[in-house]
């Protein structure tokens, strides 16, 4: 039984978990830093805790004063949320051992999988393409560029412990690559503690499909569809939806079928996600497991009625899952814009700072994720997202229309934010046609005035 949640994290998710623990009659504990006494969640968990300085290594990373704050509080569980010590092995260990559910998988999946290089080569013989690409981390320059001669040009070098967009560079040649090589070892190593790269074929203008998978403690694995995630900036989501523009049937049916063997073969348990890039030939490709909740995880509940955070709980709880693969009906379609505190007319600055007026929009078929209000400051300490805003319509064209509705109604003052130039983006013809890869952001960028957004 779980009666008491330990939250170990902040902002939306960490409101998110909240709201599910209420509706669960679970009790909430809610650890925070000083730089997040105003913070909704803190106000809204049942206790709260301050564990440490504003940084996130004097706070949010701190697994020792995270789990004597869960040992003090007497909770049975930790919720880690994204980011953070979400996808630490050695964090999920720790909880283990200290006799506190990690809600999650098993340490031994997030090592598998955590590492990129290892992750491939699990799925691969699992039978689940991968991008063409190294045998494992790279060895010296010299193997490097043999390597990278065979698979042929552009291709692009990978950190194993990257995330977050991070420690990636892309190289069109034998000259560029030396020199790209050395840059994503240091940054792997400045940023990841880990300078191990490896290196795959750089796909041109790919999609970014992912599927949401649950699995329970008892060996059942299932997959609630799919995301489409193709919308970024340097690697990292802006837009995401379901289902995918790209998708036909077959294809869906082939790419899910692939995702549950890549989680079997993690032995994965509870909810994660396959990342999947795929060509305009339909070929898709495994990058990597996302061993946690994700950001995007609203448009997967809206078009499935699934409530995600609760079957965490509920498979960390040793519950089995009550359903099968068929049982699973997609309906609709929903779309999720990151509203960010940056300002894309300038380069995307980081925007923090005090919120003036504060009002979200509301209606039918919108939702906001948002641990932010009238009066409240953003610290600048921390990632850049300050919410999420969800609309779900019959079909992606109302869809669409109920989010760019939803955009104009949105109030943040004080601020600058990503409203604007989502707003643009709803209204670009490629866009609204579904056409949209992974070098979509940037033409559009490159085209697009800045004072339109
Ligand atoms: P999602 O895959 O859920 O869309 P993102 O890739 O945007 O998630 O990452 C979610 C959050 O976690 C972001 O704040 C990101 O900066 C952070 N993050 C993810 N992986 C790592 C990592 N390996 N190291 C540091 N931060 C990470
Ligand atoms: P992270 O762990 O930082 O999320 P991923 O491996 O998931 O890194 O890659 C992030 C993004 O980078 C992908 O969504 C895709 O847009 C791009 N990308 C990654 N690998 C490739 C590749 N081999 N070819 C083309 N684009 C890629
Ligand atoms: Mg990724």
């Amino acid at each position: 039984m779980i009666q008491k949640i330990l939250i170990a994290n902040r902002g939306e998710i960490a409101l998110r978990i909240v709201r599910a623990c209420r509706e669960l009659g679970i009790k909430t504990l809610a650890v925070y830093s000083e730089a997040d006494v105003q913070s909704l969640h803190v106000q809204l968990a049942d206790e709260a805790i301050c564990i440490g300085g504003p940084k996130s290594e004097d706070s949010y990373m701190r697994a020792d004063r995270i789990i004597s704050a869960a040992e003090i509080a007497d909770v049975d569980a930790i919720h880690p949320g994204y980011g953070f010590l979400s996808e630490n092995a050695k964090f999920a260990e720790q909880c283990e051992s200290c006799n506190i559910k990690f809600i999650g998988p098993k340490s031994h999946s997030i090592k598998i999988m955590g590492d990129k290089s290892v992750a491939r080569e699990t799925v691969r013989k699992a039978n689940v393409p991968t991008v063409p690409g190294s045998d494992g981390p790279i060895e010296s320059e010299a193997a490097a560029v043999k390597i990278a001669r065979k698979i042929g040009y552009p291709i692009i070098i990978k950190a194993v412990a990257g995330g977050g967009g991070r420690g990636m560079r892309i190289a069109h040649n034998d000259v560029s690559f030396a020199k790209e090589y050395h840059i994503a070892r240091a940054e792997a190593e400045k940023t990841f503690g880990n300078g191990s790269v490896y290196i795959e074929k750089f796909v041109q203008n790919p999609r970014h499909i992912e599927f949401q998978i649950l699995a329970d403690s008892h060996g059942k694995v299932l997959h609630l569809g799919e995301r489409d995630c193709s919308v970024q900036r340097r690697h990292q989501k802006l837009i995401e939806e379901s289902p995918s523009p790209f998708l036909t049937s077959d294809l869906r049916k082939r790419m899910g079928k692939a995702a549950v063997r890549a989680a079997e073969a993690a032995e994965y348990e509870n909810a994660g996600t396959i990342e999947f890039i795929v060509d305009a030939k339909g070929e898709f490709y495994f990058i990597e497991m996302n061993t946690r909740i994700q950001v995007e995880h609203p448009v997967t509940e809206e078009v499935t009625g699934i409530d995600l955070i609760k079957e965490q709980i509920r498979i960390a709880a040793g519950e089995k899952l009550n359903m099968d693969q068929k049982d699973i009906e997609f309906r609709g379609h929903a779309i999720e814009c990151r509203i960010n505190a940056e300002d894309p007319a300038r380069n995307f600055i980081p925007s923090p700072g005090t919120i003036g007026l504060y009002y979200a929009p509301g209606g039918h078929g919108v939702r906001v994720d948002s641990h932010v209000y009238s009066g409240y400051t953003i610290p600048s300490y921390y990632d850049s997202m300050i919410g999420k805003l969800i609309a779900y319509g019959d079909n992606r064209k109302t869809a669409l229309e109920r989010m760019y509705r939803a955009l104009s109604e949105y109030l943040i003052r004080g601020i600058k934010t990503t409203i604007p130039l989502h707003k643009a983006i709803l209204s670009d013809p490629i866009f609204i046609a579904g056409k949209a890869t992974t070098a979509y952001l940037e033409e559009f960028l490159s085209r697009t005035p800045p004072d339109l957004f």
